[in-house]
């Protein structure tokens, strides 16, 4: 028997009840999860919403003005401007 899965991050997003989420197999679920959700490109984490991914690259990744780059952490971020500036 198949497998159903939720998206948890659905569930986690709180707007919809559990009830009424649809059901992937694990295959459909990394394809929905993939194709629906934000990612983040250095940790891989997915968030419910891009709102939720714009405070995880704040709060996580430094993000450089002057090129409209992300880094991964403030050590890469560090070497960037001391090769930039
Ligand atoms: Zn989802
Ligand atoms: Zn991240
Ligand atoms: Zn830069």
């Amino acid at each position: 028997m198949p497998s159903a899965n939720l998206c948890f991050r659905m569930q986690a997003g709180g707007r919809a009840f559990p009830l009424r989420l649809p059901t992937y197999t694990a295959q459909e679920l990394d394809a929905h999860i993939a194709g629906d959700h934000p990612k983040c490109q250095f940790c891989g984490t997915h968030f419910y919403e891009r709102e939720q991914w714009e405070m995880h690259m704040m709060a996580n990744h430094p993000y450089c003005e002057l090129c409209d780059a992300d880094f991964r952490n403030a050590e890469e971020f560090t070497e960037h401007l001391r090769l930039v500036v």
